[in-house]
Formats: C-alpha cells, sequence, structure tokens
C-alpha cells in the first residue's frame, strides 16, 4: 500500500464540506470587494520565486521544490502566491486596465517545511494582491478583506497586528542601526542568523529560535526610524483603519516572512497561530521587470483557518441530507426507479435510488443512513396501481399519492 506523502493530506467527506463553504465565502466577498480571480500555474521559473520572495528568506533558502525539467530549466512549485500574481501582472499588460487591479486565488502552495501542527508542506492560500496603488487607502482596504472574512467565519480572539517597514531608504537606515545592535550579540545568535546578519539582518527579527528571539527583545524599533512620509503613511493606514472599525494593535517586530514588503506588514494573530499575513510591496513589480507599481496584499492558510474553527466550534459534524430515496422492488421496479430518479435530479431534486439491488429493508436502512427526507418504494403493485407510498422518514407518516404527482408534490414539500 502506497501513502500519501508527509505534509499532504486528502480532503474529503465533511472536512471538503466545510472547505467549500469557506471558498465560497472567500469568493462572494471577493465579489462584493470587486476582486477578480487568477489561476497561475502550480509551477514558475525559479528565478522568479528568487527574485520575488528573496535570497535570504527561509523561503528560498530552504523551502522550495526546485526541480529541473528535461529542458534543463529549473522550475519551482509554487511557494506563495504573490510572484506569480505580479508575473501575470506584468506579462499580460493589466496595468492598462482601471486601476487598481485587484486579484484573489485560493491556490496549493508547497513548502519543504519540517512539518507539525498547522505546518504542511502542501497547504492551501486565500490570497489577495491589489496593484496600481501606492495610497494608505489601499493598504485598508487589503487588510479589510482579511478582517471582513475572519468576522464572517465567526473567529473570534483573532487580533490584527501591524508595522511598518518603511521605504527602502527608511529600511537600509534601520538595518545598519539593528546590524549595530544585533552585532555586539553575534555569537547568541543561530548559524542561520549569523549569515543573514550580513546580506539582511532584518530577518534575525523573524527568526523562530528562542536564542535569537532573546537577543532581538531589546532591538530598536523600526518605527523609530521611518522618515516623515513612512510615518504619515502608516498614520493613514491606522486612521482608516479606526474609521472602518477594525482594531489593531502595533508591533514592531513583526517583518514578515518575504523580503518584499514595504511600509506597511500586517498579520492576523489567533492563539499564537499566525492566520493571515500581508503588506505592501512597492518594489516587487520593476524587480520583476515592470514598470514602478505600488501594491499590497496577503495570504491567508485555510488549513490553520480550519484548525482554529474547530478550536473554537468543536470537530465537524456531518449530517448529510437527500431529498428523496426512491427504493425499488423486483427487476421492473429497479428499472422504473433508475429513470424516475434521474428526472428528478434534472429537475434538481437531490433523489438518489438503489443501484446494489439490495433488499426492501436493506434499502431504507440505506435511505436512513444518507439523510433522505422522503422514500418511496417501487414495486409490481404500485406501477400497476400507479399509487405509491410517500414515507416522511423523520415522523414515520405515510400518505398515499399518485406516482404521476410525486415531483409536484415533492417539490412543493421541499420548498416548505
Ligand atoms: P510562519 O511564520 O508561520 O512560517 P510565514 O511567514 O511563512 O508563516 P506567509 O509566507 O506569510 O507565512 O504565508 C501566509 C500564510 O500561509 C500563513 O499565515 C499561514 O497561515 C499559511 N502558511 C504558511 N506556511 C504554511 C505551512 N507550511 N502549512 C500551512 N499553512 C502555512
Ligand atoms: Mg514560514
Amino acid at each position: 500500500m502506497i501513502q500519501l506523502v508527509k505534509g499532504t493530506k486528502d480532503i474529503y467527506g465533511v472536512e471538503v464540506k466545510a472547505w467549500q463553504k469557506i471558498e465560497e465565502k472567500m469568493r462572494r466577498i471577493c465579489e462584493t470587494f470587486g476582486i477578480g480571480e487568477i489561476r497561475t500555474p502550480a509551477f514558475e521559473f525559479t528565478e522568479l520565486f528568487v527574485r520575488g520572495v528573496g535570497e535570504t528568506t527561509d523561503i528560498v533558502q530552504k523551502e522550495m521544490y526546485t526541480f529541473t525539467d528535461d529542458g534543463d530549466r529549473s522550475l519551482t512549485l509554487r511557494p506563495e502566491g504573490t510572484a506569480g500574481a505580479v508575473r501575470a501582472y506584468i506579462e499580460h499588460g493589466m496595468h492598462n486596465q482601471a486601476q487598481p487591479t485587484k486579484l484573489y486565488y485560493i491556490s496549493p502552495t508547497f513548502r519543504c517545511e519540517n512539518t507539525q501542527a498547522g505546518r504542511q508542506r502542501q497547504f492551501h492560500q486565500f490570497g489577495v494582491e491589489m496593484l496600481g496603488s501606492y495610497s494608505a487607502a489601499q493598504d485598508a482596504e487589503a487588510i479589510s478583506v482579511a478582517a471582513t472574512l475572519l468576522k464572517e467565519m465567526g473567529v473570534h480572539g483573532v487580533e490584527l497586528r501591524m508595522n511598518s517597514l518603511g521605504c527602502p531608504e527608511c529600511r537600509s537606515r534601520y538595518n545598519k542601526e539593528l546590524r549595530h545592535f544585533i552585532g555586539a550579540n553575534l555569537d547568541k545568535l543561530c548559524p542561520t542568523c549569523k549569515e543573514r546578519f550580513e546580506k539582511n539582518p532584518l530577518r534575525v527579527l523573524d527568526c523562530k529560535e528562542e536564542s535569537c528571539q532573546a537577543v532581538i527583545a531589546d532591538a530598536p524599533s523600526v518605527l523609530d526610524c521611518l522618515d516623515e512620509e513612512c510615518t504619515a503613511h502608516f498614520q493613514k493606514v491606522q486612521d482608516i483603519l479606526t474609521e472602518m472599525g477594525i482594531p489593531f494593535t502595533i508591533d514592531p517586530k513583526i517583518v514578515r516572512g518575504l523580503d518584499y514588503y514595504t511600509r506597511t506588514v500586517f498579520e492576523f494573530v489567533s492563539d499564537g497561530l499566525t492566520v493571515c499575513g500581508g503588506g505592501r510591496y512597492d518594489m516587487l513589480v520593476e524587480e520583476c521587470g515592470g514598470k514602478p507599481t505600488g501594491a499590497v496584499g496577503f495570504g491567508l492558510g485555510i488549513e490553520r483557518l480550519m484548525m482554529i474553527l474547530e478550536k473554537q466550534n468543536g470537530a465537524l459534524v456531518d449530517n448529510p441530507q437527500r431529498d428523496v430515496y426512491i427504493g425499488s422492488m423486483g427487476e421492473t421496479g429497479l428499472l422504473k426507479a433508475q429513470g424516475l430518479t434521474l428526472a428528478l435530479r434534472k429537475d434538481g431534486i437531490r433523489a438518489d435510488c438503489d443501484t446494489v439491488e439490495r433488499s426492501v429493508k436493506a434499502q431504507m436502512k440505506y435511505a436512513n443512513k444518507i439523510g433522505a427526507k422522503y422514500a418511496v418504494i417501487l414495486g409490481e403493485s404500485e406501477l400497476e396501481s400507479g399509487q405509491v407510498e410517500l414515507k416522511e422518514m423523520e415522523t414515520g407518516e405515510k400518505e398515499q399519492i399518485a406516482l404521476q404527482d410525486l415531483q409536484t408534490i415533492l417539490e412543493s414539500k421541499l420548498k416548505a
């Protein structure tokens, strides 16, 4: 028996129903926000992610599924959604349409990480990208999509944390200060951070090693290094969120795991688990070969959202529902039941019938199991007389009706 790969999951049964509901909510919310769906390929040229996500990030350094195809090209399975969306934005000249361009995706995402609760190798992201604006209003709009979704899902105790990394100038100022601070504590850092220290000291703030966390606890705040414009931008984001009634806290330690962020970065955290992370990425479109374009977006992990919901609402319970079960007895009964069932289905009624050739008793047991609301049995005598007994499964109540009226009667009962 070949089993599934570590860090992957089959989603089926009651769980897939919950997924469908969430996806429906995401699509509906995006519709109200004027965000159109984009479906990009599951793999891209490796270079896109190296450039887009950043060479010093965990993702690029150790988490990518990279392979060489028969043309000796290096390809990588999507480890995040933004780079692909940005590539598509440039490639199809979306900047020529009315701006901003607002895109969303719900897609499998691949990272070769150590698996543990909330950390898989294939997981799913609901992502939103808004391209074509430098305004703080765009940051707030993006954040409000995630806030709306989490609220509609009934997730409670989720906290929005924000920070600003400033523009590249502010950032290089801060990097200098940070390098100075960390340099004095270099011996206490993990080996990866010792390497990062030179290239990108900001990454140390995002390290999950306890030793590194202890060092950076007293690190200088990036917010003290922001210039006037970046400070004003961040303030405006906060003012708009307040106007929108979306609560938040400021956390100067948030840098997020991707190198492309500028100015606003944010995450939604529930019980210490980050369910959604995002921010502004004003340099990325240019970095990927497009014109300078302001942009902001986020990625929300659907498995993590599921984990939080299950923790808050308890395990999912299945209550299957079918409208009607068309049972049968004998050869002619079986034949007629198949035809009738398809006719009902064509009319939108969730009908089922016997396709296993079970006994009538076993059929009724089955009808119960699949949650049929009504059932009839078609046998010789019913077909001859044209009369059937319509049984309401829950109450056991029976009603004699003409077979030819079955559909109309069912329709009116189901509507009620
Ligand atoms: P973390 O700090 O938890 O590693 P990250 O910074 O790598 O997160 P992002 O790259 O911003 O996360 O991805 C956005 C969201 O995708 C996360 O907030 C999380 O919900 C989800 N996510 C990221 N990695 C995984 C994973 N390996 N398994 C499941 N969900 C994930
Ligand atoms: Mg990560």
